[in-house]
C-alpha cells in the first residue's frame, strides 16, 4: 500500500482527496499500479514473484506535493489503512510506499503516527518494510515502528521502482528467516539546500551515495541517506542516515555514523550559488546552446509552492522582451479570463500571485491567447512515470515573443511534459523558465547554460531567509557556525 505526499510548512496549498488523484482501495489498486515505475509497483512486483507469499491489497494514495494534507483526509486515510490491516490480517509482513515528509495540521509526525498505529494493530512479530523518498523526514517513531526503511538513492529521482524492490527484497529475506533486520538511525544538525542535493556527476551527494553503496557488504544489508525536505518548520526535521544490518546493532550505528560524518564534512559543497533574475537573464542571453534554463527555485511546485509567481516573467519582459522565452505558471482566474476571451483574441489581464499573494506583485498585461488546452499529460520518466498529470484548463499567452503557459492547477515538474502538452517545444526557445530547483536538469543537453534564480516563495533555496516559527534548535546552514551533532536512535 502507499500514502505519499511531500509537505511544505510555508506553502498555503491545502490538499485533500481531489489532489490525491492517484488513489484506489482494495483490489482496484492492482490495475492502478500495474506497469508504473513507482515504488509501490516495484515492491509489489518483488512480492508477487515469491510463490510462497499471498498478497492483500489495502490502499494506494499519491498526492504529489503541496503545503499540507487536510486533517480530515489524513485521518480518514490512516483509519482506512489501519482498519484494512486489522480486518484482513493477520499478516507476516507489510509493505508501504511513503514519501516521508507529509505535513498535516495538528499531526506532529504523520508517517510515524501511521506506522505506530499499524504496529499497534499487528503486534511486534510482522515485518514492516517501507520505501521512502530521499527527502523524507525520518523520525525515531518511524524507525521504532518499522523494521526496514529504504530511501531513494538518486536526485533527480529516477529510482522509485527499484527502491520499492530493494525494500521488498529485504522484506522477503526477513519473511523467509534469512535476515534479521536491525535498523539504526543517526540524525544530523543540518539540512541540505535542495538545489545542491543532486546525485549527478561529482556532486557531494554522489560522493555520499558512493560511500553508502560501498558499505553495503557483509552484514550491512542497506544504507540510506535522507537530505530531508528542508521546508518543514519542525524542530525534528533533519538530515538522517539509516543503516540496516543482519542482527548487528553496533555495526548499524557505526555505519550510519560514518556516512553522516561524511555528509557533515561535505556541507559547504552542498551550497550552490543563487543569482538574481536579472543576472541570470543577462548571462542566459550569451549562451551558445539553446535554450538556456532558468530555475525559479523559490516557486517550485514540486516542492509545494503555489507556482503563481511572475517575478521571473517580469524580469524577462524587462531584460529579454524581444527574445523567444517560455515560462510556465499557475493562475486559474487568468485561465478563465483567457477562455472567455477565446483563442486568437487579445486581452488585458492581471497575472500572477493569486494563490499566494504574500510572495509578490501581479503584473498588468496585454496578452494574446495563443492556444487553449485541456492540461492533461503523462510523465515520461521520474517517480511518477506513466502517471497522468492534470493542469486543468490551460492556456498559452503570447506577450511579444514570450510564451506563458498558464495552468489552472500546479503540477510536479519532472522535465518538459507540461510545455509539450501545451504545444511548446523548449528546443525552439532562447530561454526556458522552470519552476523547480533540481529537475530542470532533466532538460539540459551538453553545454546548456543553467541558472538558479534566487526567487521568493515557499521553496526558497535561501533557508536562512524563510519565516521559521517552530525551529528553535540551530541547524546548518541557517546557523553557519555550528559543530557537528549526531543523535542516534
Ligand atoms: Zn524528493
Amino acid at each position: 500500500m502507499s500514502f505519499e505526499f511531500e509537505g511544505n510548512s510555508f506553502s498555503p496549498k491545502v490538499c485533500g482527496r481531489p489532489e490525491f488523484g492517484f488513489y484506489a482501495e482494495g483490489e482496484a489498486m492492482w490495475s492502478l499500479i500495474a506497469g508504473n515505475p513507482l515504488a509501490v509497483s516495484g515492491g509489489v512486483d518483488v512480492l508477487r514473484a515469491d510463490p510462497a507469499l499471498q498478497l492483500t491489497p489495502i490502499l494506494v494514495a499519491q498526492g504529489g506535493s503541496g503545503g499540507t494534507v487536510e486533517p480530515e483526509f489524513y485521518r480518514a486515510t490512516v483509519d482506512k489503512i489501519v482498519a484494512g490491516v486489522r480486518e484482513h490480517g493477520p499478516f507476516d509482513g507489510i509493505y508501504l510506499a511513503l514519501h516521508g515528509a507529509m505535513v498535516s495540521p495538528g499531526v506532529t509526525d504523520a508517517e510515524g503516527e501511521l506506522l505506530e498505529q499499524i504496529r499497534a494493530v499487528v503486534g511486534s512479530a510482522p515485518v514492516i518494510a517501507v520505501s521512502l523518498d530521499l527527502h523524507a523526514n525520518v523520525t525515531p517513531k518511524m524507525v521504532s515502528a518499522a523494521n526496514i526503511l529504504v530511501g531513494y538513492q538518486n536526485y533527480p529521482h529516477d529510482d522509485a521502482y527499484t527502491t520499492g524492490q530493494r525494500a521488498c527484497d529485504l522484506l522477503v529475506r526477513a519473511l523467509h528467516g534469512s535476515l534479521t533486520p536491525v535498523m539504526r538511525m543517526v540524525r544530523l544538525n543540518m539540512l541540505v539546500p535542495v538545489p545542491g542535493g543532486s546525485t549527478l556527476g561529482n556532486a557531494p551527494l554522489a560522493e555520499v551515495k558512493a560511500l553508502a553503496r560501498s558499505l553495503e557488504t557483509g552484514a550491512v544489508v542497506s544504507t540510506s541517506y535522507f537530505t530531508c525536505q528542508p521546508w518543514l518548520d519542525d524542530d525534528a526535521a533533519a538530515n538522517v542516515v539509516l543503516a540496516i544490518t543482519d542482527g548487528d546493532a553496533a555495526l548499524a550505528t557505526h555505519t550510519a555514523r560514518r556516512i553522516a560524518t561524511v555528509m557533515w564534512d561535505l556541507r559547504e559543497a552542498f551550497v550552490v550559488p543563487l543569482v538574481t533574475a536579472q543576472r541570470a537573464i543577462e548571462q542566459a542571453l550569451q549562451a551558445v546552446v539553446k535554450p538556456a534554463v532558468l530555475a525559479d527555485t523559490g516557486d517550485s511546485v514540486g516542492a509545494g509552492s503555489s507556482g503563481d509567481s511572475v517575478d521571473v516573467l517580469a524580469a524577462l519582459l524587462r531584460y529579454a522582451g524581444d527574445r523567444k522565452c517560455a515560462v510556465s505558471m499557475v493562475d486559474p482566474g487568468a485561465v478563465q479570463q483567457a477562455l472567455a476571451s477565446g483563442a486568437g483574441s487579445t486581452l488585458q489581464l492581471q497575472l500572477g500571485h493569486a494563490l499566494d499573494p504574500r510572495q509578490g506583485t501581479p503584473l498588468q498585461l496585454q496578452a494574446e491567447v495563443v492556444s487553449i488546452h485541456d492540461g492533461k499529460f503523462h510523465y515520461r520518466a521520474g517517480p511518477s512515470a506513466g502517471v497522468q498529470g492534470n493542469m486543468g484548463a490551460t492556456v498559452v499567452l503570447g506577450i511579444g515573443s514570450i510564451r506563458v503557459l498558464v495552468a489552472s492547477n500546479g503540477t510536479y515538474e519532472y522535465a518538459d511534459e507540461q510545455f509539450h502538452a501545451a504545444g511548446i517545444d523548449p528546443a525552439g526557445f532562447d530561454i526556458v523558465v522552470l519552476k523547480n530547483g533540481m529537475n530542470f536538469r532533466n532538460l539540459l543537453q551538453d553545454g546548456s547554460a543553467w541558472f538558479l534564480v534566487d526567487s521568493a516563495g515557499s521553496s526558497s533555496a535561501n533557508l536562512a531567509a524563510l519565516p521559521w516559527k517552530n525551529r528553535s534548535t540551530p541547524f546548518w546552514p541557517r546557523e553557519a557556525a555550528l559543530a557537528m551533532r549526531l543523535t542516534e536512535a
